[in-house]
């Protein structure tokens, strides 16, 4: 029986405050991966259940359990710390660290976080059943429009939030935007998420999983923003039309020709300063494709659609829109409205199953670019 817990107000060693970031402790680089030290309470976790796993990822192993006292169903996610020679994984304080100073309808709600007796980290969550990628991959629902809108929007959102307060997500995809019960999407898995410090301070260019990474980080940008994920964001919108990858690369290298061929390969005129990046090189030029290409591509959005979406793919970062100027799009306020949450498609369990074995069985990149470490 565990007998010690972190207390989920007290912030970890290293947390930054949202609004003076440059107070950060903890950084990108592999080199501060040093051992936190966790203040633990008298919390114990008999406050908690665990009923069964219904996930696990490369740093946890996720279980469904109940909050005893209320009986409501959590999301308890355990870190595997024996796996981190020098202590906990930054992964782990990472995703406590931001979850605890974001509130947010639009992201995953931090409710916990215990250590049992021997020493594993416990992440309580709120429990969500579904993701967008699960809804994405079910071919028996039918998207309308005003669904794929109401996903956009409250993506959007939970990203404004983030933003607003100075932090990068830094791995947003279809399968880390989990759907509650009630259809409200929620922006989960903050494990490689940082906040933007001083302007002057190298970052990891490896982070994001490779289909849904902006061509800045392909070219090894150590200097990045928000953009980054606003990319992400653009690519699942694509994803959420087209109901497939849209930008499926089979390695990084193949990752820059696919994303070129798609947008046409960037100049210096359309993206200055792109060629003193550290690994734009000996590119195959592809020409920018015409606006009745896109058009071609995307059937079914309104020219307002195409807007958001162009604006959002924008290959130079300062020329990407913010997630404000999104949010302020007129694709959001013309016809149709969004749906609302709750008369969202849902996936049958069953059919959640199935479409997960499916997956965990298909190689699909996001699984071994899970983790990547920064
Ligand atoms: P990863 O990011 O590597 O997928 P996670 O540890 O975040 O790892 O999650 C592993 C799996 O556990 C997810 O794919 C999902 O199926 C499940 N899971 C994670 N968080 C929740 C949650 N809050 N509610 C329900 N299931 C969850």
């Amino acid at each position: 029986m565990a007998t010690a817990a972190v207390a989920n107000k007290s912030p970890l060693p290293g947390t930054s405050n949202p609004h003076n970031p440059s107070k950060t402790t903890s950084s990108s680089t592999s080199s501060t991966r040093s051992t936190p030290s966790l203040s633990l309470t008298s919390h114990t976790v008999s406050s908690y259940t665990k009923e069964r796993k219904v996930g696990e990822g490369t740093y946890a192993v996720v279980y469904l359990g109940k909050q005893t006292s209320t009986k409501r169903p959590v999301a308890i996610k355990e870190i595997k710390t024996g796996l981190f020679k020098d202590g906990l994984d930054m992964s782990a304080i990472r995703e406590v660290k931001y979850l605890q100073e974001l509130k947010h309808p639009n992201v995953i709600e931090l409710i916990d976080v215990f250590a049992t007796t021997n020493n594993n980290l416990n992440l309580v969550l709120e429990f969500l059943p579904c993701d967008l990628e699960v809804l994405i991959k079910d071919k028996s629902i039918v998207f309308k429009s005003s669904d794929i809108k109401s996903w956009m929007l409250m993506t959007l959102r939970g990203i404004h939030h983030c933003h607003r307060n100075f932090i990068l997500h830094r791995d947003l995809k279809p399968n880390n935007l989990l759907i509650s019960p009630t259809g409200l999407l929620k922006i989960a898995d903050f494990g490689l998420a940082r906040s933007l410090g001083n302007p002057n301070e190298d970052l990891s260019s490896n982070v994001v999983t490779r289909w849904y990474r902006a061509p800045e980080l392909l070219f090894g940008a150590k200097h990045y923003t928000e953009a980054i994920d606003i990319w992400s964001i653009g690519i699942i919108f694509a994803e959420l039309m087209l109901r497939i990858p849209y930008l499926a690369g089979k390695d990084d290298v193949d990752q820059l020709d696919v994303t070129f061929r798609a947008y046409g390969t960037p100049t210096e005129q359309i993206w200055p300063n792109v060629s003193s990046l550290p690994l734009y090189n000996a590119l195959h030029v592809y020409p920018p494709p015409s606006r009745q290409e896109l058009r071609t591509r995307f059937s079914a959005a309104t020219d307002k659609a195409l807007d958001l979406l162009i604006l959002m793919t924008q290959l130079d970062p300062s020329r990407r829109c913010t997630s404000t100027q999104a949010l302020l799009h007129e694709y959001f306020t013309e016809a149709p409205r969004p749906t609302a949450p709750e008369l969202l498609p849902k996936v049958k369990e069953k059919k959640r199953a199935e479409i997960e074995d499916d997956s965990a069985n298909s190689g699909n990149n996001s699984d071994a670019l899970k983790r990547r470490r920064v």
